[in-house]
């Protein structure tokens, strides 16, 4: 039996250890859980709570994620359940793109903005 020379089992230092991985992905970004999409930045750079002055409690009823592009965009849907201007939400939402597959669903929910 022979055993092939260009064989080689690398073992080096491939893997960080796993408790540094939760912090480094906190500060560099987040995927949101509603609707998939992955921002480059933690989650205070857009808050509906603050962006369109609701309470943080109205904010957390919300169907979708209030730090992220689809929570903006269910606020340009029926923003004003939750004391939201929807007009202002909408155009706002017109540069908040979110996945194809999650704005399909919003617009079964909600309908289209
Ligand atoms: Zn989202």
């Amino acid at each position: 039996m022979e055993v092939s020379p260009g064989i080689r089992v690398d073992s080096g230092n491939r893997q960080e250890p796993i408790t540094e991985i939760p912090d480094t992905f906190d500060v560099k970004g987040f995927k949101c859980v509603k609707c998939g999409l992955a921002h480059m930045h933690d989650t205070t750079k857009h808050q509906l709570s603050k962006d369109f002055d609701i309470s943080d409690t109205d904010a957390a009823q919300m169907e979708y994620n209030s730090v992220c592009h689809c929570g903006l965009q269910e606020a340009g849907r029926h923003g004003s359940d939750m004391g939201i201007d929807e007009s202002s939400a909408a155009r706002a939402a017109g540069n908040a793109p979110i996945p194809p597959e999650a704005s399909r669903e919003m617009n079964e929910q909600f309908g289209s903005l």
